[in-house]
């Protein structure tokens, strides 16, 4: 059993997805707070980034946003957080996101949020980053991604024992205990990172 104190959260900074995406991030940010743990995000003020800040402070609970400056500069960051950190670039960025987290979560998003997805799994794969990864699948808004990451095992571009890496979760009030459960990851696991027939 994993403790988890700080999650770091990707989700989206569209205002404009269904009320049904709202709904699922106010549960999960009740969840976070409720469980004592604090949340480390992409410092936006709008869409489910914005939702997901406004529930966790409105609840009482700690928020740390991680936001380049070049977006500050036009006024996208949350005014109202925890505590806001500049980085000069998305990268730096992405970074600090996962910097001293116990997990990470991610809420339907667009490109933003499938980059910082794939960035950390893609770390998990060689070892770099060891931590649960839940995958909120809110309305099935991930089954192709779903589809598309078990077709990517079943053509042989990753292993089986990869699938582990992640765990889909339909619904918000389960994934603390998902994350709490999932099985440690080896630092080896760039022995096994690749697929070869030798
Ligand atoms: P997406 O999932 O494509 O909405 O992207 C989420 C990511 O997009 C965030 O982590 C940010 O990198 C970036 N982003 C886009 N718009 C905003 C915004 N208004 N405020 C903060 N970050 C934003």
């Amino acid at each position: 059993m994993s403790e988890i104190s700080v999650v770091c959260v990707y989700c989206a900074s569209s205002a404009m997805v269904g009320q049904i995406y709202f709904d699922a991030t106010e549960r999960l940010a009740r969840e976070i707070v409720r469980g004592g743990i604090s949340v480390v995000y992409g410092g936006g003020a709008i869409g489910l980034m914005g939702r997901l800040a406004d529930t966790v402070l409105a609840e009482g609970g700690k928020i740390t946003g991680v936001i380049p400056k070049f977006m500050d500069d036009v006024e996208w960051s949350h005014q109202r957080l925890t505590e806001l950190v500049f980085t000069e670039t998305m990268h730096q960025r992405k970074a600090r996101l996962i910097e001293n987290i116990d997990a990470v979560i991610a809420l339907p998003g667009g490109t933003g949020t499938f980059e910082e997805l794939f960035e950390v799994i893609t770390l998990k794969r060689l070892g770099l980053f060891t931590k649960p990864i839940a995958i909120l699948n809110t309305n099935n808004y991930y089954e192709n991604l779903k589809a598309m990451l078990n077709k990517c095992v079943a053509e042989n571009f990753m292993k089986p024992k990869h699938l582990s890496m992640w765990s889909f979760v339909d619904q918000p009030e389960d994934v603390i205990s998902v994350l709490q459960n999932t099985p440690q990851w080896s630092k080896d696991a760039i022995n096994f990172a690749v697929v070869r027939n030798f």
